[in-house]
């Protein structure tokens, strides 16, 4: 991180009209500048009285500290302003609608959080006695159940942390059941759709796969004679999104699958996207061999900023045996929780672990809540309101943003391309950067990289109608002023943030983590 006075000189703001450049690093209103909080206090203050220690006679010998240790000192109220103040500088899902796309960024029920922190899930150890967490491990089963059965799934692994490292798992499922055919060396090629999520290539070349790009039709879907072309006794397996990232269902995702199985590989589904099919369609039976689940997407739990993320793979029949440990075996009508690779049984060759314990335990109950709350029928209109949400939005936005795949229904998120911004002079980014202005965390942008300048927007189920008008009313509200010639003030958004633009390419490639005293 950046010191104050290092990033005040680093944002200083783009001169631009009007009175705007006031508000930038200065107090207005109530949101107020924050430094550090080693910025901030005074050594000698803490927010506690604690008694004077006894006398000790040190064991460190010539290892104890001889310089300060640097605490950061502040009384309780200027701790606490601190953080609610830095709260303030922050988006979230319970401030206003979220419409990253692809991320489905979803209200998440304050009754999960009650379920998560009940003291039996809240309170447990990896390590304890498993006599001693029964009712843990039945909770797992129960949600096992519910993903396979929405799945049409015969295995899962439950303990990937992220939907990136479920695609990891799956793809060592994968891997394993092609060494156990004697074709581990031979299958070396994955395929991936250009409109792919960057994990997917990503997780192929960490195992030592090539990739080779499948291009997208002219309608943002994949198709499968492009698929035919590239199968053969090189491939391994093919990784597809469905929805995809254009937020359209792949209409041929079976004639895919067929002719993937019949070549001898395998079907990963990226089901990042199962937000839009949940209740409404079983992945198993489109031919999927292997699809991890974003709890922290589809299933509610918050999430951004890097976590927290839970990704259980589901597993066809073929993959089921190489599930990782831990795995939950029913015995006598009970859950078993097998934690060792030793402890298998014939037919359970698992390929060994993704995890150290057993993954996101407060995320399994958020996701079991979130689902025994809905019921069945819930879910499936949770699924249908998100898909009813976003072509809401499309249809209250297509006349003034343009579309790249034509004016077409959508699954769970709307795509829009630039050309309606282009000759105006004002980019993805800039349009995105003015929306901060107006009270929204931007959609995403220039993703899927199939679309020139994709801004994909994504509300979910959780918006209400009011909510989703006032969306589209600030977005109509931008596009008439980028068509009024203001490209000037776009160009220097956001003029209300804390910070302005930053340069976030230095930020990713040079970061500051520590934070080091003066002098
Ligand atoms: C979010 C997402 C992923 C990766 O999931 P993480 O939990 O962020 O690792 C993969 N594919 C798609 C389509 C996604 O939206």
């Amino acid at each position: 991180m950046l010191n104050t006075a290092e990033r005040t000189r680093e944002t200083q703001p783009a001169p631009v009209s009007g009175e705007d450049v006031e508000a930038v690093g200065k107090a207005r209103g109530i949101r107020n500048e924050e430094p550090l909080i080693f910025e901030i206090g005074r050594a000698e203050v803490s927010g506690v009285d604690l008694p004077e220690p006894e006398t000790v006679t040190s064991r460190l010998g010539g290892l104890a500290r001889k310089a300060e240790l640097g605490l950061p000192g502040l009384s309780e109220p200027e701790a606490l302003r601190h953080y609610v103040r830095l709260s303030k500088q922050n988006y979230a899902i319970d401030i206003n609608t979220y419409p990253l796309g692809s991320c489905t960024m979803k209200h998440n029920a304050r009754l999960n959080e009650k379920m998560a922190r009940l003291p039996g899930f809240g309170d447990i150890h990896p390590l304890q006695p498993l006599s001693t967490v029964e009712g843990a491990v039945e909770m797992m089963q129960e949600l096992s159940h519910w993903l396979m059965a929405l799945t049409g799934m015969e295995a899962i692994a439950l303990s990937p942390k992220a939907g990136a490292h479920g695609e990891l798992c799956g793809m060592m499922a994968i891997k394993a059941a092609l060494d156990a055919r004697g074709e581990g060396e031979t299958r070396t090629t994955v395929l991936a759709p250009a409109s792919a999520h960057g994990t997917n290539p990503a997780t192929a070349a960490v195992l030592g796969y090539r990739i080779e790009t499948i291009p997208a039709r002219a309608d943002g879907t994949v198709d499968p004679e492009a698929v035919k072309a590239k199968l053969g006794p090189h491939v391994a397996a093919i990784m597809l999104t469905n929805p995809n990232t254009c937020g359209l269902f792949e209409p041929d995702i079976m004639a895919i699958a067929d002719a993937v199985h019949a070549a001898g590989a395998f079907f990963y589904c990226d089901g990042a996207n199962l937000n839009a099919i949940l209740g409404k369609v079983r992945p198993g039976e489109l031919g999927v061999d292997a699809m991890h689940i974003n709890l922290h997407k589809t299933l509610s739990t918050p999430h951004g900023g890097g976590g927290p993320g839970s990704g259980p793979v589901v597993l066809s029949a073929t993959l089921a045996p190489y599930a990782p440990v831990p795995f939950i075996r029913m015995e006598a009508g009970a859950p078993v929780l097998v934690e060792e690779a030793a402890h298998a049984r014939d037919g359970e060759q698992p390929f060994g672990r993704m995890t150290a314990f057993h993954g996101q335990m407060g995320m399994y109950v958020r996701a079991l809540t979130y689902l025994l709350s809905h019921g069945e029928d819930g879910i499936r209109h949770a699924s249908e309101t998100a898909v009813l949400n976003a072509n809401y939005v499309r249809a209250g936005l297509r006349d003034v943003m343009t579309q790249p795949f034509g004016d077409k229904i959508c699954m769970h998120e709307a795509i829009f391309d630039d050309r309606f911004l282009e000759p105006h002079g004002v980019s993805t980014l800039d349009f995105a950067k003015a929306m901060i202005d107006e009270g929204y965390h931007p959609m995403t942008m220039y993703f899927p990289l199939v679309v020139h300048g994709a801004l994909l927007i994504e509300p979910t189920e959780s918006e209400s109608k009011e909510a989703l008008d006032r969306f589209i009313a600030t977005m109509r509200g931008l596009t008439a002023r980028v068509k009024a010639g203001e490209a000037a003030s776009f160009k220097t958004a956001p003029h209300f943030a804390p910070r302005r633009r930053l340069d976030e390419t230095r930020a990713a490639r040079q970061p500051k983590l520590r934070w080091k005293p003066a002098g």
